[in-house]
């Protein structure tokens, strides 16, 4: 039987660090999967949008490097930065041009505890199903804005400004996309996360917008947090919470929260969406570059599989991604897994068990 194989077009930035392995793993891991189902292939591009290469010729991203990325069907991002580039350099050279020039504005990041993975919560940890979250955040403004600046930079009189700025039509797009995402889930449930007892201008908008919202779905269990008081819950009471939305700075914040919570920082993803389709979406472990473990072959690729898999699925493969979650499980669960994750294997050895899982499932 002859058919024609669907092909997916993918720019990858592995950038810094940890990136490299772990997206060179990723890459590994959807060959075998495109190779073994079969239907689709992924024709990968590589740019080396990078501070290492930024250290070296000055500048990140060619100035129609943004242009370029929407000739893709995805975009796969392994992480940025290095010790000898300010943060927020390499962070508004790439990242953050790249989610706002294609209208990601939405990212999520779910958590779950994987087979074969210890959380620090024991206490909690009867169930597998006590910690299970989508942390929906918002990727296009708020506290990322980049308004403000410094005067007096260099006396002692110095004073900064960093403006929030929260839009109704950015709010109600996040809170759309959060309550259409619980109400797709089995609890219905949607928690919403705010600092209107301190911030009383854009956050107090956000809960207007979030109560405003929430009569469209009134099949959805809806409750409200206050963020310091939110990171005892998760700690507490995690099996409390389901779907979770949270502005750009707070979602950040309690997405490593999360990850940490479900056994390292090292198995989560982060998914940045375009929701209209119009542009492709981008698709990241949370950590990042790592330089105290980069070059080492000791990185953890499961948060990068993860990514991957929700790519995919974005793509339209679903039974691809499921069968790809699975192979990542039935690893983890038989644990063949990385230091972070309490055990001995490397980059390699974790990732080639996934590969030979996927060629034994299908
Ligand atoms: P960046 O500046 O790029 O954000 P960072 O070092 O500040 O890098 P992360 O890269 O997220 O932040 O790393 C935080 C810690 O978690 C480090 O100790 C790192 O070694 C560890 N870590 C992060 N990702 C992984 C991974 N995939 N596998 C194992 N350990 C990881
Ligand atoms: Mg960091």
């Amino acid at each position: 039987v002859h058919s024609v194989s669907k092909i997916h077009r993918i720019a990858s930035i592995p950038g810094d660090g940890i990136g490299v392995d772990i997206t060179e793993a990723a890459i590994q891991v959807l060959d075998t999967l495109s190779k073994t189902l079969g239907g689709f292939e992924f024709e990968f591009k590589t740019f080396d949008w990078s501070s290492r290469a930024y250290l070296e010729r000055g500048w990140y991203m060619p100035p129609d490097g943004l242009d370029r990325l929407k000739e893709y069907d995805a975009i796969y991002f392994g992480a940025v930065g290095s010790p000898d580039v300010p943060d927020h350099i390499s962070l508004w050279s790439l990242i953050l041009p790249i989610r706002k020039a294609l209208n990601q504005y939405v990212n999520i990041r779910p958590t779950r505890i994987l087979p074969g993975t210890i959380s620090p919560l024991t206490s909690c940890a009867t169930s597998p199903t006590f910690l299970d979250w989508v942390i929906v955040r918002e990727n296009s403004e708020g506290e990322y804005s980049g308004q403000g600046g410094i005067s007096h930079e260099h006396s002692p009189n110095a004073v900064a400004t960093e403006v929030s700025i929260f839009t109704q039509a950015g709010i109600e797009r996040i809170m759309r996309f959060a309550f259409e995402t619980a109400r797709a889930r089995p609890r219905k449930k949607l928690t919403m996360v705010t600092k209107s007892n301190a911030q009383r201008h854009g956050m107090v908008l956000w809960d207007k917008v979030f109560f405003d919202v929430a009569k469209e779905y009134p099949d959805v269990e809806i409750d409200k947090m206050l963020v310091d008081a939110m990171t005892v819950r998760m700690v507490l009471n995690p099996q409390s919470m389901d779907t979770i939305v949270a502005t750009n700075l707070h979602a950040d914040i309690l997405s490593d929260l999360a990850a940490a919570l479900s056994g390292s920082i090292g198995i989560a993803s982060s998914s940045n969406l375009d929701p209209t389709r119009q542009n492709p979406s981008m698709f990241e472990p949370i950590h990042g570059s790592a330089p105290d473990i980069a070059g080492k072959g000791i990185a953890n690729p499961v948060g990068a599989f993860w990514s991957a898999a929700e790519m995919v699925r974005w793509l339209g493969e679903g039974e691809a991604a499921d069968g790809l979650m699975k192979a990542v499980e039935n690893v983890t669960g038989a644990g063949i897994k990385t230091k972070d994750l309490g055990g001995d294997r490397n980059t390699r050895e974790v990732t080639d068990a996934v590969c030979a899982e996927i060629e034994r499932l299908f």
